[in-house]
């Protein structure tokens, strides 16, 4: 299809270790009649100029660029696209109010968000990291693998039981854990249909030797586990964190890991990324960090950047696309969009 208008696809930001645009999206949207600007824009004056160019507006990095001040001054905009799961960085609500749609891709890289989960789960019963370092370093002590438990007859609990969730919950059913679920939003029978059993969050944290979340970031869920929830834990437990820094109430994490509480964790995401040099998370051996790479594989890239062009391309010929995260916007959009 080729259309007459010239539009245009600006992508304002990018991870350009991981997630760098492949050269097959300028000539896919060529090939539509779609104009593709893809620039690397940290300011928001510079994000703002770039923005304002594009009828749809790409971000992918996870960096709250498009706020509401960004938002309020886009004319030409008709959809916002986060590429990626998570759009805390995208004001949704601004974007509503504007009758701009906003979308993200929900599927790119589920499994391998699930992957990662299951590395740092394996990796806190194991220590497999922290004897890597001690070898390396001259250190041949064994008692860098305690302490130890087998995972067979553990419970695991999951504080949000999406589809990164489930994926981890069908990789683990094989190794003869309870699985418990938290969601407030899902019922008993939908949690059960995946293996795991419906609880209450109180219940989740007394019952699990091993925690992993994955529920996204917004109000309801900034510091969910905080003092008085990862108190409530008993001794010997590992969490494990690949959704949202912020779900986990950073300084109270670091008092449980003090008191020994905790065994460890395996944590992708932080409440700062970077990671501060200061942070008092460093100070603990039993604790595994990777850089927010958990959606990382050839084919999640592939997988993201296919989904950011189809919507595109449906957009701009006025086809509703798929991954509306603000569907209300319907009624209110100055641009008609046919289902078919
Ligand atoms: P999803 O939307 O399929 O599932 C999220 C689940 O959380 C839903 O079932 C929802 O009902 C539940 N939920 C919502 N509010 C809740 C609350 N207050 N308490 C408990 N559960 C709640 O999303 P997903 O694909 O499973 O992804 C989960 C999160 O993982 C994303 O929001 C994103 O922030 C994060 N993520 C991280 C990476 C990474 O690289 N580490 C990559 C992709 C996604």
């Amino acid at each position: 299809m080729i259309f007459s208008i010239s539009f245009k696809v600006v992508l304002v930001d990018y991870d350009e270790d991981l997630f760098a645009p492949p050269a097959w999206v300028g000539e896919e949207l060529a090939h539509h009649g779609i104009e593709w600007i893809a620039g690397q824009h940290r300011t928001p004056e510079t994000v703002m100029e770039a923005a304002r160019a594009g009828d749809v507006v790409v971000v992918q990095s996870v960096r709250p660029l498009l706020t509401r001040a960004i938002i309020e001054q886009l004319e030409r905009c008709r959809c916002i696209v986060r590429l990626g799961i998570g759009y805390d960085s995208v004001d949704v609500a601004a974007a509503t109010e504007r009758g701009i749609l906003v979308c993200n891709a929900p599927t790119y890289c589920v499994d391998d968000v699930a992957d990662h989960a299951l590395a740092l789960l394996m990796d806190g019963v194991r220590h497999t990291a922290r004897q890597d370092r001690w070898v390396r370093a001259g250190r041949w002590d064994r008692r860098g693998a305690r302490p130890a438990r087998r995972v067979k007859g553990c419970t695991m609990g999951f504080i949000g039981f999406g589809r990164i969730a489930r994926a981890l919950a069908g990789r683990v059913s094989g190794f003869g854990m309870t699985l418990l679920a938290y969601d407030p939003y899902l019922d008993v029978e939908t949690i059960a249909r995946y293996g795991a059993r419906k609880v209450e969050l109180d219940e989740l944290m007394r019952q699990a030797d091993f925690v992993s979340v994955h529920c996204p970031l917004n109000e309801e869920t900034y510091h969910l586990l905080g003092a008085r929830e990862l108190g409530l834990m008993k001794e010997g437990v590992f969490i494990v964190n690949t959704s949202r820094g912020p779900v986990i109430d950073e300084a109270a994490l670091v008092e449980v890991l003090r008191t020994g509480k905790v065994w460890g964790a395996g944590l992708d995401v932080f409440e700062h990324e970077p990671l501060p040099l200061d942070s008092p998370l460093r100070e603990f051996d039993n604790v595994t960090f990777t850089p927010h790479v958990g959606a990382n594989s050839e084919e999640s890239v592939a997988d993201l950047y296919r989904t950011g062009c189809q919507i595109a391309i449906d957009v701009c010929d006025g086809r509703w696309p798929q991954g509306v995260v603000n569907p209300e916007v319907e009624g209110t959009t100055p641009y008609p969009y046919r289902r078919d």
